[in-house]
């Protein structure tokens, strides 16, 4: 027995205790300043569109516009404003389902085949008014997938949406699906801007944009991707970008494969 050696535990106790209280401060801090980075970003993000739809309709309201293609000009501008404000708030409510994980999923067990084809289907028609050339590499493999269709629907959705955006002149969007022993990838590539290497794993981040989507009012909230992430990884998978700026972007995402599974049940017994 030594009391040197239970000084010194106390102080080693003393000290492991210390350096926690201090980690606990730190990220504490952390927190609240990415709280109000947060809030800070919302209120500028919703105030900006507002404002713009207020000059617009104080504009007609105070009989500055004079004629019918001018009426049509503002209203254009109303009409994609409030869309811009839709779309925010329909995200910031995603959002805080996942950030509060509120996220529930409704997994099934489908076919990967049906799945894809079913939102690639869904996808089309606004594609092709948005005149955007979808390549659908085929076959896609047929595995079975234990997903929530409606949430992987809402990925490819934000996904596709994205490409769109931040697209070239002559959008082309091509979609593959591999698998690979017990995982499925998928690719999503297309031929726009691409992103700068540095940021390929920033713009996961929620409200983390790029800086010229910023600058050249491409419509978003910089949740898009932060959504999917979270949706991916509620399936235990992953996704990530591989860019570089001219290059276009690809978009991967890799899911397990459920093989246990021999059959899909469609409603009628199987054989
Ligand atoms: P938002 O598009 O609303 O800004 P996202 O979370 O969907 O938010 O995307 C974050 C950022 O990632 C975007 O601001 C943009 O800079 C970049 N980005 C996303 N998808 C693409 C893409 N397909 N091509 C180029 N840049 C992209």
């Amino acid at each position: 027995y030594n009391k040197r050696d239970e000084i010194g535990r106390f102080i080693k106790g003393f000290n492991t205790m210390r350096d926690h209280l201090k980690q606990s401060i730190a990220k504490q801090q952390l927190y609240e300043k990415n709280r109000k980075e947060l809030i800070a970003t919302i209120s500028h993000d919703l105030r900006t569109p507002l404002q713009s739809i207020k000059g617009y309709v104080e504009g007609i309201n105070d009989g500055i516009v004079q004629n019918e293609e001018m009426k049509k000009r503002y209203l254009h501008v109303i009409l994609s404003k409030t869309n811009q404000l839709n779309r925010l708030i329909d995200d910031l409510f995603e959002f805080s389902k996942i950030d509060l994980d509120q996220l529930v999923m409704e997994k099934q067990l489908v076919s990967s085949d049906e799945c894809f084809t079913n939102i690639l289907q869904d996808a089309e028609v606004d594609l092709k008014q948005k005149q955007v050339q979808l390549v659908v590499k085929r076959p896609i493999p047929d595995v079975v997938i234990n997903i929530d269709p409606k949430r992987m629907e809402q990925v490819f959705t934000n996904l596709l949406d994205n490409a769109i955006r931040y697209g070239a002149s002559e959008i082309e969007i091509t979609f593959a699906v591999n698998v690979h022993k017990m995982t499925l990838e998928i690719y999503i590539i297309d031929n726009g801007d691409g992103i700068a290497e540095e940021d390929t794993e920033r713009i996961f981040e929620h409200f983390y944009r790029g800086e010229k989507s910023r600058s050249r009012d491409h419509g978003g909230t910089g949740l898009g991707l932060a959504i999917v992430k979270s949706i991916i990884k509620a399936h235990e998978g992953e996704v990530w970008a591989e860019s570089k700026i001219g290059q276009g972007s690809k978009f991967v995402i890799v899911i397990p494969v459920k093989l246990e599974v021999t059959y899909i049940y469609t409603g009628s017994k199987p054989d």
